[in-house]
């Protein structure tokens, strides 16, 4: 091919190792988790526990290196969406007594007696759970433990005011149950000016007065934190603000960055003549120019919405993505660059130059989404244990 800009350096790849390294790397900083952990418990009230939530994977970062760094910050309190999930978690976190885990979802997908023997704790959202619950505590023998979640506003999960009445009128419901929390979910934490936190606040406080049992309660998540005191109750359930992500994007992101993605360059091209670039040839280039094909595309976690419109980072500067996102990788344009990339060279994807929320504004998605699609497919590396 006519070289038609500034010939990259070097026309064979100077090792042999850009050959043999792996083609994308997801590294996982451990010790940033840790401090945002500790950032986060810093802004709570004095005796409010703060436990973590490491559902689907710990948001794609690995549940098992995460839940022991942050038992390491004496976290003792974990959340998971499912059994499974669960049972991961535990044999992460041994003795079974070194660490609360409570399951979302219930107590479904596996016996009861699976649940205790892993020592799981369901969270009980609705009064079927309850009672299914209840009579598997009174036929155990010992009170068995659970969390009960009340329904304030997502219309999700979680009991009905209308449920609770019920609940209220049979004592011996609870009365057979081990209540370690009960808790309720914020649907705008993510925006402190939203009218809908103090109302979910209050009627939090309304039902759980209505029920008459001591209990602890729980209801603030990473955004929840940070809309004050009156939000924390004895427990919150961090989890986006542990992995980097901005609880309440409008305002600077308070904190770090836990990952760095990166994937490496197949082929570079320099073009001379009119064409297009990739699938449905969407994109029509202007000669002359330089393009970078990479090892990252729509089964790695790189959305089809990136489009003629992502970012990547190569030798300190942003990239645009050309064309569609293909399965396995993607073109980006790299004849501005001041120092020609090789095949062999790494693109940051997310790191120190672009934040997953930068990513998802990008793809019109939120950064939890960007986090738990990364895919398995990628070196795992992790620094700062
Ligand atoms: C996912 C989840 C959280 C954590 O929310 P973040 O916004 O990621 O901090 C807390 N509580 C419940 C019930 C959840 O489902």
């Amino acid at each position: 091919m006519s070289k038609v800009l500034a010939a990259p350096e070097g026309e064979e790849r100077s090792l042999d190792m850009s050959y043999t390294a792996p083609l994308s790397t997801l590294e996982i900083h451990l010790d940033a988790v840790a401090r945002n952990y500790l950032f986060l418990q810093r802004k709570m009230k004095l005796g409010t526990d703060c436990a973590a939530v490491v559902k689907a994977d710990a948001y794609g970062l690995g549940a098992t290196d995460v839940s022991q760094a942050l038992f390491t910050q004496n976290c003792r309190h974990f959340f998971v969406a499912t059994f499974e999930e669960g049972a991961i978690v535990r044999k992460a976190l041994l003795p079974q007594g070194a660490a609360a885990i409570y399951v979302l979802h219930g107590p479904n997908g596996a016996a009861p007696e699976d649940f205790v023997a892993e020592a799981l704790i369901p969270v009980l959202n609705t009064l079927p759970d309850v009672e299914y619950w209840a009579r598997f505590s009174s036929k155990s023998g010992q009170k068995q433990q659970a969390v009960l979640h009340l329904d304030t506003g997502m219309n999700r999960l979680g009991m009905t005011a209308k449920e609770v009445a019920d609940l209220n009128s049979d004592k011996d419901l609870l009365r057979s149950l081990n209540i370690r929390y009960i808790m309720s979910h914020l649907a705008c934490a993510d925006d402190p000016l939203h009218p809908k936190n103090h109302i979910q606040l209050q009627l939090f406080e309304e039902m759980t007065a209505t029920m008459g049992v001591a209990a602890r309660y729980s209801l603030a998540n990473s955004g929840g934190i940070l809309l004050g005191e009156d939000y924390h109750f004895d427990l919150a359930r961090p989890g986006c603000g542990l992995y980097g992500i901005n609880p309440h994007p409008a305002s600077p992101n308070p904190m770090q960055g836990a990952i760095t993605f990166k994937c490496r360059i197949l082929q570079v091209n320099d073009i001379d003549h009119e064409g297009t670039v990739g699938y449905g040839a969407s994109y029509k280039i202007s000669p002359p120019a330089r393009y970078a094909t990479l090892s990252l595309g729509y089964a790695d976690g790189y959305f089809r919405s990136f489009d003629n419109h992502g970012t990547v980072v190569i030798g300190q500067e942003k990239c645009k993505v050309v064309g569609r996102i293909s399965m396995n990788c993607i073109v980006v344009d790299v004849t501005a660059l001041k120092i020609p990339p090789h095949p062999g060279d790494w693109a940051e994807i997310i790191g120190p130059h672009q934040t997953a929320d930068d990513l998802a504004k990008q793809a019109g998605t939120i950064g939890y989404e960007i986090l738990t699609t990364l895919g398995k497919g990628h070196k795992r590396i992790y620094t700062g244990a």
